[in-house]
C-alpha cells in the first residue's frame, strides 16, 4: 500500500521571513477570542527575539525546557493545562526551536483532538483525528523535523515517533537568520543528523527515485557547506536550512538505517541527545557506510570537532543488552540496511561489539 501523503501545507521561506509570521497567524484568528500557543526554545528566554514574536493579548507563550528530549509526560501535562483553562483550543500551536521544540509542537497539536495520553499513539497510524493547526520554525538545522511526518517522543517504555496521516505540520517558516546564533559543537551535531539521514536513505533497500532525488540534492548541498573553509557564512546557513528540509523530506520516501537504529538504543540507556548520539554511533559504522564514515571524519577534522569518547565505558552488560534489545526492535530500519534476511547479519554479538567501542 502507498501512503497518500499530505506534506506540510505552506512554506514561508527567506531571510527575515519570520517577520511575516504575524500575517500568517492573523489569517487563522477568525474568532474574537482566537489564541495562539507559542512554544519557544529556552535559548531565547530573556532575549530580544521574544519581542519579535507576534503575540496578541490572549496568546499563550511557553518557554520549553529541553534538558531532556521531548517526553510524552510533558506533552500530556501541557495539553491538560490548556484544556483546563476552558478557553478552547489554540488556532495554531507554533514551535520555535530545534527538533525538540518542533516535535513538542507537532505532538501537542495532535493531543487536543485525540483522547487519552500521547503514549497510546507512539507508533505508526494510531492517530485517528486531525490535530489543530501547527506551525514549525527551526532555529537550528539538521533534523528535518520541520518537514517530517514524525514527532519523536520518549515515553515510559520507549522512545518512538508518532507517525501517520495527520502528523506533519501545516506551516513552516524557514528563516536562515534564526540559526546564526547556534554554538559549536551543537551546530555540527545537529547538522550531521542531516548528513546521516541522507547517507542512510541512499544506502539501503527501501529506496525510490523520489527519495533518492531529494537525498542526493540534500547531500550535495551539505558537502558544499561542510567541506568548505567557513561553514558559517550567511550563504552556508541558508544552504544548511535547505539541506535539512530536503533531507527530512527524502526520508518520507526512504528509511533511516544502522546509525539511527543503534542511536535509539544508545539514547535509551545514556540519555545522550540525538545529534551527538548519532555522531558517536556513526563514527563506528565503517562496515556499513565505509566512504561516508571516512568523509564524516574529514568533516570533523576540518571543523575541529571532537566527539565524546567512552560513552558506554561505564555501562553494565545488562545496560548494553537493553541497547541491543531496543535497537533490534527497529526492524524496518534493519530491513532497509540489510534486506529481508537482516537477522542473519545483525546479530546481538555484532551490536554488542559496536556499542562497546563507543
Ligand atoms: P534541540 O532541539 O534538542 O536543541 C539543541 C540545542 O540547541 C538546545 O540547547 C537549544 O537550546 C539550542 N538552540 C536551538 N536553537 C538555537 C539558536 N538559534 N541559538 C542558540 N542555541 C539554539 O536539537 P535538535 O538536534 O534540533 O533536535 C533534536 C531532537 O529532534 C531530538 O529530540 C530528536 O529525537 C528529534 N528529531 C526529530 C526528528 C523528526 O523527524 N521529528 C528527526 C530527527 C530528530
Ligand atoms: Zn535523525
Amino acid at each position: 500500500m502507498f501512503r497518500n501523503l499530505k506534506p506540510v501545507g505552506r512554506i514561508l521561506y527567506g531571510r527575515n521571513s519570520f517577520d511575516q509570521l504575524g500575517d500568517v497567524l492573523d489569517e487563522l484568528r477568525v474568532e474574537k477570542n482566537s489564541f495562539v500557543l507559542f512554544l519557544v526554545d529556552e535559548y531565547f528566554e530573556g532575549k530580544d527575539f521574544l519581542k519579535r514574536i507576534p503575540m496578541k493579548a490572549q496568546d499563550i507563550l511557553k518557554i520549553i525546557d529541553i534538558t531532556d528530549e521531548p517526553k510524552t509526560k510533558t506533552v500530556d501535562e501541557m495539553v491538560a493545562e490548556i484544556k483546563n483553562l476552558g478557553i478552547g483550543f489554540p488556532v495554531s500551536v507554533v514551535g520555535i526551536g530545534g527538533g525538540s521544540v518542533m516535535d513538542y509542537a507537532k505532538a501537542i497539536r495532535l493531543m487536543f483532538t485525540n483522547e487519552g495520553s500521547s503514549v497510546q499513539y507512539q507508533g505508526l497510524d494510531f492517530i485517528k483525528n486531525k490535530g489543530v493547526h501547527c506551525t514549525v520554525i527551526p532555529t537550528i538545522s539538521g533534523t528535518g523535523a520541520e518537514v517530517s511526518i514524525t514527532t519523536v517522543l520518549t515515553g515510559p517504555v520507549k522512545k518512538l515517533g508518532i507517525k501517520g496521516n495527520f502528523t506533519a505540520a501545516d506551516q513552516i517558516v524557514l528563516d536562515p537568520e534564526l540559526i546564526t546564533t547556534v554554538p559549536e559543537p551543537q551546530r555540527f551535531y545537529t547538522a550531521m543528523d542531516c548528513y546521516i539521514h541522507n547517507v542512510e536513505a541512499l544506502n539501503g533497500y527501501r529506496r525510490s527515485v523520489m527519495g533518492d532525488s531529494l537525498g542526493i540534492e540534500s547531500l550535495r548541498i551539505f558537502r558544499e557547506i561542510y567541506l568548505s573553509k567557513d561553514t558559517r557564512t550567511p550563504e552556508n546557513e541558508e544552504k544548511l536550512m535547505v539541506a535539512s528540509y530536503l533531507g527530512g523530506l527524502s526520508l518520507t520516501y526512504s528509511e533511516v538505517g544502522a546509525c539511527h537504529a543503534m542511536s535509539y538504543g544508545l539514547a535509551t540507556v545514556t540519555n545522550i541527545h540525538h545529534g551527538v548520539g548519532n555522531c558517536v554511533v556513526f563514527n563506528q559504522l565503517d562496515e556499513f557506510y565505509p566512504d561516508a564514515v571516512k568523509e564524516f571524519r574529514e568533516m570533523m577534522t576540518l571543523n575541529n570537532i571532537e566527539i565524546p569518547r567512552g560513552v558506554t565505558a561505564n555501562c553494565t552488560p545488562e545496560e548494553i543488552d537493553i541497547m541491543i534489545d531496543v535497537s533490534l526492535t527497529l526492524v524496518f530500519m534493519w530491513q532497509h540496511v540489510c534486506g529481508p534476511e537482516w537477522q542473519k547479519i545483525i546479530t546481538r554479538d555484532k551490536l554488542r561489539g559496536l556499542f562497546m567501542k563507543m
